[in-house]
């Protein structure tokens, strides 16, 4: 079966349903219609594994940016997507060594960096992490504290909800259990595409394929570094008295975890993105092994926690909180970061398809969807960023070109604080 569209988008996570709500809005009744291409359901990969925080700091100024402008889009989002999703707005404690020295440096640094933004991220007190906590959370004089009051949190079955009824409101074509299989070339851009439903006519086609990216342009000699960083999330139910409702998020970067209480009973945690190079070597290199690509993600075996791991939770929840006692778990899975080699997300046109723009999170797009959507689709109808105050050119695909990439895990920048 032939179809023609003005925009395929390859992927119906947040980011690809993001873009197609986005540019689909722009065409509005000018003709030409949006499909998203989804090989499982919408939602069904990264974006069904989330923590739906969304938060601004960021070490990249223009990232910070960018997530402050999308805080306030997932605020207000029935005028992008056509729905709204219901939020709490609990703001996150950020927990750091206090190393006295490079440590400490670090995070005042980024303290300068997102007030410079006008974001609101300040350190604070002990007394204030008690208070706000309510005697729950254990400090110490080796830790200094940050607090971003503006940290908003979201619920992953809303959001996911969400994106269904608004491609329904959107008229968006969604196209799933659909596979894009490889490519048609013309001159510089890509005329169509070879899917199990048959072969796709388009205008444009976005790159929201997250960490199956690199194996899917591998064919077209294009290469999308996106690797995955396993990682662990677990679930404890609580007692008011142990930890408050309301609480903060907790970014604790001295045990590695975050921590949120969730849905009133639940202490929610994983670890974050590891800034180790070696830990990001590592996720590249076992990509390039791994002969079933990120299918991974949908591996039911991929849902266990193993014992070791459980333990290993245990202790960071015991030590953080330790009035609590031991922790009652309440389940878990196993999940993936799409990573990319620095660390920051891939955004804006190819460098060598004229009609293909990319759209990758790099472990941290749920926060970013709505900005992510209106900046494609600025792209697509406009041919440039509608914002002055929004620069891309960090972010694209082209610092990858010809490049080794073992250099960006040589780079020392990423042995900065863990953002
Ligand atoms: C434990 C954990 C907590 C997290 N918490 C947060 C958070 O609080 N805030 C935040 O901003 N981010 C968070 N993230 C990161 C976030 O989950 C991901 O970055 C995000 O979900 C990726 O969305 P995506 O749309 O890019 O990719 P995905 O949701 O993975 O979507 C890509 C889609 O493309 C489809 N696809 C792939 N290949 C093809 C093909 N050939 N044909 C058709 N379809 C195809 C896949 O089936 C998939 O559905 C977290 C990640 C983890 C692991």
């Amino acid at each position: 079966m032939n179809k023609s569209y003005h925009t395929v988008v390859i992927g119906g996570g947040c980011l690809g349903a993001a873009c197609a709500f986005s540019v689909q809005r722009r065409l509005g009744n000018k003709g030409g219609k949006v499909a998203i291409v989804e090989k499982k359901v919408l939602g069904a990969g990264l974006s069904s594994r989330h923590s739906a925080i969304v938060r601004s700091a960021n070490a990249s100024p223009m990232a910070a940016r960018m997530a402050k402008m999308a805080t306030q889009y997932w605020k207000n989002l029935r005028p992008l997507w056509g729905v709204s999703i219901p939020y709490e707005q609990p703001g996150a404690i950020w927990i750091a060594e206090n190393a006295g020295g490079s440590g400490g440096e670090n995070w005042a640094e980024l303290e300068r960096l997102l007030q410079g933004e006008g974001i609101d991220f300040a350190m604070i007190s002990h007394r204030d992490v008690m208070a706000m906590s309510r005697q729950a959370l254990k400090t110490s004089p080796d830790e200094i504290y940050y607090h971003e009051p503006d940290v908003l949190q979201l619920d992953s079955p809303q959001i996911l909800n969400a994106m269904q009824t608004a491609a329904k409101k959107n008229r968006i074509d969604v196209l799933e259990h659909c596979t894009v299989i490889d490519f048609e070339v013309s001159g510089q851009g890509i005329c169509a595409l070879h899917t199990s439903q048959g072969r796709f006519f388009a205008e444009h086609v976005i790159n929201a394929a997250g960490a199956w990216s690199a194996e899917l342009f591998a064919g077209l000699g294009l290469q999308i570094p996106v690797a995955l960083e396993p990682v662990y999330a677990a679930n404890f139910l609580v007692s008011a008295d142990d930890i408050p409702d309301g609480m903060p998020i907790i970014a604790d970067y001295v045990n590695q975890a975050y921590f949120r209480r969730w849905r009133g009973s639940i202490l929610h945690m994983h670890q974050p993105r590891s800034r180790k190079p070696k830990d990001i070597a590592r996720s590249f290199s076992r990509t390039a092994m791994n002969p079933e690509g990120t299918n991974v993600i949908y591996d039911a075996l991929s849902f266990n926690v193993s014992h070791q791991q459980l333990d290993n939770y245990l202790g960071r929840v015991i030590d953080r909180f330790p009035a609590i006692g031991k922790p009652v778990y309440a389940g878990g899975y196993h999940s993936f970061f799409d990573i990319t080699p620095d660390l920051k997300f891939i955004l804006g046109s190819d460098s060598r398809f004229n009609n293909l723009y990319h759209c990758l999170g790099a472990g941290q797009a749920l926060k970013y969807a709505p900005i992510f959507g209106e900046i494609i689709a600025d792209l697509i109808t406009e041919g440039r960023i509608s914002s002055n105050s929004v620069d891309i050119e960090e972010f694209s695909v082209a610092r990858f070109s010809g490049n080794d990439l073992t250099r960006y895990w040589c780079n020392d920048a990423l042995k900065q604080n863990g953002l």
